[in-house]
């Protein structure tokens, strides 16, 4: 596999959707309907590395089973959910009373604007959305369940997965680790600077911006294993989806059927995994800049 840092492999194989003219656009449907939805945010990943981590990772993701498996890449989603829940106890114990920096959204928000997503993907001809985020840890369970209210009034397959679900087994995700930089450095090696962990002791710098403890284990060449089976796992994914796809064609859905479905969706807030801390984890303490987000209503 040919490592991309952004432009395409060849002439004639573009995979954004923002860059297809209509006839492209057609074609690619044509061959592939099957859209993807890169997700991630700016968050600190220490010192060393660019928020951006988690979104240029599903972004290349997308790409690279665009390129392979077929379909387009829809415009990436770069806010998501933070602070709320679980988020808030490990924002307090990773970044303390540090500015992260963050393009967080609260869940109810993120998760309205995801079924309107899915919408446009169904109004404009899609038949299955494949959505990677880049950013895990029990936020995915949150959107599955998004996702299954959705299929259950449009016949179409969403299928959800954050990269470290993809290689589970083989790789354990972590938060600007060896894992998730060995990520970066490999898909953009000019987004890491180890060299700028000396700003961890440099005062109001904000420390070690909740980098992993085995961050300088990472490496080019283990980000390379990583991220080539998670597109190996996508695109067997992706065919699997392909071949059992039924061609029908999905009348229009309104707004009102949206409405209908985020109702509820947000009915359900009592079983996010995003609203509320893990059974067992520490309690934000009460002065806490995270503390009003311990449990999100
Ligand atoms: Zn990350």
């Amino acid at each position: 596999m040919k490592p991309s840092t952004g432009g395409n492999p060849a002439p004639g194989t573009k995979t954004l959707w923002s860059e297809l003219l209509p006839y492209e656009f057609k074609q690619r449907l044509a061959q592939c309907p099957v859209v993807y939805l890169p997700l991630g945010l700016c968050e600190p990943h220490g010192q060393v590395s660019a928020f951006g981590l988690d979104t240029i990772k599903a972004e290349w993701l997308c790409h690279q089973a665009a390129w392979q498996a077929g379909g387009i890449v829809a415009p990436s989603m770069g806010y998501h959910i933070h602070e709320s829940g679980y988020h808030a106890g490990w924002l307090e114990e990773n970044v303390g009373k540090e500015n992260p920096h963050m393009t967080a959204v609260p869940p109810a928000v993120f998760l309205s604007f995801f079924l309107y997503q899915l919408r446009a993907f169904v109004n404009a001809g899609f038949q299955a959305v494949v959505v990677i985020t880049g950013h895990s840890g029990g936020n995915q369970e949150d959107l599955r369940q998004a996702a299954d209210r959705f299929m259950a009034y449009i016949p179409v397959k969403v299928w959800v997965r954050s990269d470290p679900e993809l290689v589970q087994g083989m790789y354990t995700g972590d938060h600007a680790g060896k894992y998730e930089l060995s990520q970066l450095m490999y898909i953009r090696p000019d987004l890491v600077d180890m060299k700028a962990r000396g700003w961890e002791n440099v005062p109001l710098s904000g420390g070690r911006l909740a980098l992993g403890s085995d961050a300088d284990e990472a490496s080019p060449e283990l980000g390379k294993e990583i991220m080539e089976a998670c597109v190996q796992r996508l695109c067997a994914e992706v065919n699997h989806i392909q071949a059992a796809l039924t061609p029908v064609e999905q009348p229009k859905i309104p707004y009102s059927l949206i409405e209908k479905i985020r109702g509820e969706v947000l009915r359900g807030s009592s079983s996010w995994v995003t609203a509320r801390p893990w059974p067992g984890q520490k309690q934000v303490s009460p002065y806490s800049q995270w503390k009003p987000y311990e449990y999100y209503e």
